[in-house]
């Protein structure tokens, strides 16, 4: 485990005897089932995973999870989460290659113009590409006892009990042979298959009402693409990061990964096309505070074609409110929040929440749905309102802006600005961007003294402050 953060829920757990769970089914095999699975492995006595994609055995991005061929950063509160779900495995990733990174003094990250004071925080990253941390994830899931993964086979829908208060399976078809659908009973089925996720259809067609939704227009596009890493890019540091801001929605953020590479991902906000040519993606760096990312993207060697990819708009669903939901069936990952990836919060969330699962679970199996979906909500509001806060920064993002909300928003300017020459300030900027402290932390008196060189600030949001966005 690389660090301490806030909320260790899960070793805290007291380990209690296998549920009354035989057979869990999981959709999807990315991070979100995969962390699923692992926490399910642990009670109940065989858990199905189930992908539509082919799976493959090679670092490679797939079809079923587009947004792996751009840069994926794991907050450290999330290699934490992972560490405890799966020991040993930042090391594993470090030996395949991938660098450690102090996210601090190793990136230089560029906060609304101004470049951060890089001082050595202690919070450590790991350059890692999402193909390679997903293959691991997987290679140690299908390593544990009672699970199996079928990939190439796609989950259509949900088979229940007569009176449609019980979720008892799933029907599969295989992907290349129509003719073979499967009836796969279970006990317990999770919904781990991301933003395409078809629960809010097929409990439409159970005739559940549907949950209500927020959702944020975030509308930003990325275009990413890997290039050989040589000792002179971005002036050797590991890596380098310009976030937007309002008055300048360009951001672009480039990161050493194993393999000596530099994936380098550009994000416009509000709907500007992006260019995947050469001359076209150096252009747009070009509107950087900084020349380096477009110098990489104009002399260095390119190891694959550009990805672009639209990410419309932040989804959070919540299932916590409805009143009727079937038993035996949950909900988990970006099928129940996907938020803007420039906040890099999916993967971490999607492991918290599994650890939330496990506790739960380890706790008995009465009203698991409830609970589950109570707790995924507390667990959510903080990331969710960090999204909310930083986009509704923005103008073109439609939103209620509060008048506490302007206020933070107001003060996390002057905090930026002070970091560039504070790395005290700086320091604990990067440990609430990466969830080891609470947000409200940056409105403690002793960080508002020095944001203001003067008294502190009266009020304490708790969990509205708007954040800086990592591309
Ligand atoms: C451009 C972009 C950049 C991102 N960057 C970051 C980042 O820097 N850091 C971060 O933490 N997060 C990032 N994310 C979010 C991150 O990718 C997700 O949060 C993370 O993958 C967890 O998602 P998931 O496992 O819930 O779903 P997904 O990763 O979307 O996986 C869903 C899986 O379900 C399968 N599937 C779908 N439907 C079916 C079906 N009917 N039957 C069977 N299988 C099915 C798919 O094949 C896929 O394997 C980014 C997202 C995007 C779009």
């Amino acid at each position: 485990m690389i660090h301490e953060g806030y909320r260790h829920d899960f070793q805290e757990v007291s380990m209690s005897p296998v549920s009354p769970y035989r057979h869990a089914t999981v959709i999807g095999a990315s991070i979100g089932g995969l962390c699923a699975a692992r926490v399910l492995s642990e009670v109940v006595e065989r858990v199905t995973l189930i992908d539509r994609d082919r799976l493959p055995a090679e670092p490679v991005a797939r079809a079923g999870v587009p947004q792996g061929r751009h840069l994926h950063y794991v907050l450290a509160r999330g290699i934490n989460a992972l560490d405890e779900l799966f020991p040993g495995l930042s090391d594993e990733l470090i030996v395949a290659g991938a660098p450690t990174i102090d996210l601090q003094s190793d990136i230089h990250w560029h906060f609304d113009g101004h470049l951060l004071r890089p001082e050595p925080s202690g919070v450590i990253g790991l350059g890692v590409s999402r193909p390679l941390l997903e293959l691991a994830i997987r290679s140690r899931v299908e390593a544990l006892p009672g699970v199996s993964i079928t990939d190439r086979c796609e989950v259509t829908g949900l088979m229940t009990s007569p009176d449609g208060l019980r979720v008892t399976g799933a029907y599969a078809q295989n992907r290349f042979d129509e003719a073979a659908e499967s009836a796969i009973d279970a006990d317990l089925v999770v919904d781990a298959a991301g933003r395409g996720t078809r629960t809010p259809v097929w409990l439409g067609e159970l005739g559940y009402a549907s949950a209500p939704e927020e959702r944020l227009h975030s509308q930003v596009i990325f275009v990413s693409r890997p290039y050989r890493r040589e000792p002179h890019h971005l002036a050797g540091h590991i890596g380098e990061a310009f976030s937007p801001y309002p008055g300048h929605q360009r951001g672009g953020i480039a990161v050493a990964q194993e393999g000596d590479r530099l994936m380098v991902t550009l994000a416009s906000r509000g709907g500007e096309e992006l260019q995947t040519d050469t001359a076209g993606m150096a252009d747009f760096a070009d509107s950087f505070s900084g020349a380096n990312v477009a110098q990489v993207i104009r002399t260095a060697t390119p190891l694959s074609r550009p990805a672009l990819m639209r990410y419309p708009s932040s989804v959070r669903r919540r299932y916590e409110q409805l009143s009727r939901f079937p038993d035996g069936y949950l909900v988990i990952g970006d099928a129940l929040c996907s938020s803007n990836p420039q906040y890099a919060q999916g993967m971490t969330v999607a492991a918290l929440e599994a650890q939330l699962l496990s506790r739960l679970i380890r706790e008995g199996t009465h009203d698991l749905h409830p609970r589950f979906f109570a707790g995924t909500a507390a667990l959510l509001d903080t990331p969710w309102d960090l999204t909310v806060s930083g986009d509704l920064r923005f103008p073109y993002v439609e939103g209620e802006r509060t008048r506490a909300m302007v206020a933070a928003a107001e003060y996390l300017e002057r905090y930026r600005r002070a970091a560039a020459k504070d790395g005290v300030l700086g320091t604990e900027l990067i440990r609430v961007i990466n969830m080891l402290a609470e947000p409200s932390r940056l409105f403690e008196p002793d960080l508002a003294k020095r944001v203001n060189g003067g008294p502190a600030i009266s009020t304490v949001p708790v969990s509205r402050p708007g954040s800086s966005d990592a591309t």
